[in-house]
């Protein structure tokens, strides 16, 4: 088995959107907040109605690339043009 690529445990509960979930649409943003939460996201636009909880184990069997992200620090995000391009890592700036 391969070695699970986060720091955090499979089971951790992460943010998806109802897009990924359920239009498998690919996964365009990553965000890992500053208070240890994983959201990853379409690059469309949210409502709070099109959040799911999955946990980081669901989230890396729909997109396997997401791995690449594991090391993404706290209050980072990356984003992605489209599924082929590669993923961009920037800072959030603070509100
Ligand atoms: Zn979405």
């Amino acid at each position: 088995m391969k070695k699970f690529p986060f720091e955090d445990s499979p089971n951790t509960a992460c943010f998806t959107c109802c897009h990924v979930l359920n239009e498998n649409k690919p996964i365009l943003y990553v965000s890992h907040d500053e208070d240890g939460y994983w959201q990853f996201l379409c690059g469309g636009q949210h409502t709070e109605s099109d959040a799911r909880i999955v946990s980081l184990a669901d989230i890396l069997e729909i997109d396997t690339s997401i791995a690449d992200l594991a090391q993404l620090d706290y209050g980072k995000y990356a984003e992605a043009v489209d599924a082929m391009s590669d993923w961009v890592v920037r800072i959030k700036k603070n509100m």
